[in-house]
């Protein structure tokens, strides 16, 4: 069985300590992982995340692996992957020292890498597991506000009320949309969508010019549409409504049908997710006619208030993904830090819903994914 996360965040700040030993636990586990970039930083830092654990290339099955850190033992990089009988014994991660090294940041302490590294980790090909921690570059619409912004995870509003409601204050950039700066990472191979970007409507604060940010946040989103049709790559959209418990349905259309709107508009070449999704069935079905797939997390797992919408709509168009570290699925303690790997509680809910197997989820799910973001 075969799980991708096509949007996590274990390029933040919550992994700093340990973001490599995550990314190791989803190879043992035979995964691929998107790290969605947020701003600029983030973006690449996901990029030389994407190195650092470069997939296979099956067409040069003579690649060498990554270089290891030299501080750790060979053995930790290890990608057995015990549960498949299919790949016992092939602990690689192989990469094209040549092509990582420029991206790698030396100022970044906890994403070491030396292209130097001598050769006696080379380890032949594994046809069987060609994935590997892929990239996506963007801004979300949040950090086109400089100031903070008060972290607010949608399903609080339906399941628990405010009790926790109270959420985390997170500092953002207030960041300029540099065509160039990002021109040049879209152009990295790892990178195989660009966003996230999008609108979100549910930060807003009391204060906050929200016209002048609705507005912002759309141009950027058009011009980010313009970056991923220069470089043909599909792209990550963030879609939130409104804050609000009493119209939740209206507020969740308005974001998205200013989104619709937009995307009609300005087409997007290579298509690309509607990530994190929380709208009803129908407005699915608009994006689904337009050739985007959904991404479902945990939010899914929060009660029965997705199942009509699991239930309506065809697997072919759904991807799976954590949205990491935010969003732990059910039945995981809330307040457990996410990571990619909870993915499968995702893939399990759908399977219950659709009254199918996890394995058909994960086969399906991942499929689409490759497909939409051509990993291949
Ligand atoms: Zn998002
Ligand atoms: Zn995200």
């Amino acid at each position: 069985m075969q799980l991708i996360d096509t949007h996590a965040h274990v390029n933040f700040n919550a992994f700093k300590d340990d973001g490599e030993e995550v990314l190791r636990r989803c190879f043992e586990a035979g995964m691929s992982v998107v790290n969605v970039g947020s701003q600029y930083s983030t973006s690449k830092r996901a990029v030389e995340y994407a190195h650092k654990f470069a997939n296979f290339k099956r067409d040069n099955p003579l690649d060498p692996i990554f270089p290891l850190n030299p501080l750790e033992p060979p053995e930790s990089i290890s990608l057995i992957n015990p549960l498949n009988p299919l790949n016992p014994l092939n602990p690689i991660i192989p990469l094209n020292p040549l092509k990582s090294s420029e991206n790698i940041s030396p100022l970044n302490p906890f994403i070491p890498l030396n292209p130097l590294e001598p050769s006696e980790n080379i380890s032949p090909l594994n046809p069987l597991n060609p994935l590997g921690i892929y990239a996506a570059i963007g801004i979300h619409p949040v950090h086109l506000k400089k100031g903070s912004f008060t972290h607010q995870d949608p399903w609080e509003i339906d399941e628990e009320e405010s009790a926790s409601s109270a959420g985390t204050k997170i500092p953002t950039v207030g960041e300029t949309f540099d065509y160039a700066k990002y021109l040049d990472l879209a152009q990295d191979e790892k990178v195989v969508a660009i966003g996230e970007v999008g609108l979100d409507y549910h930060h807003f604060e009391e204060n906050d010019d929200i016209e002048f940010l609705k507005n912002l946040q759309k141009e950027t989103l058009v011009k980010f549409i313009q970056l991923a049709n220069e470089v043909q790559k599909p792209v990550m959209i963030h879609c939130w409504g409104v804050k609000s418990s009493k119209e939740l349905d209206h507020a969740r259309t308005d974001a998205y049908d200013d989104l619709l709107e937009i995307l009609e508009k300005h087409p997007v070449a290579k298509k690309g997710i509607i990530h994190s999704f929380i709208g009803s069935y129908k407005t699915a079905n608009k994006f689904i006619t337009l050739g985007y797939k959904l991404g479902l997390n945990g939010i899914i797992t929060y009660g029965d208030g997705y199942d009509r919408l699991i239930k309506e709509i065809d697997l072919k168009n759904i991807v799976l993904e954590t949205d990491c570290p935010y969003l732990t699925p059910r039945p995981l303690e809330k307040g457990t830090r996410n990571e990619p790997l909870f993915v499968s509680h995702v893939a399990q809910k759908i399977a219950d819903v659709k009254g199918t197997s996890i394995e058909e989820v994960a086969k399906v799910t991942s499929q689409n994914a490759k497909e939409i973001l051509r990993l291949f």
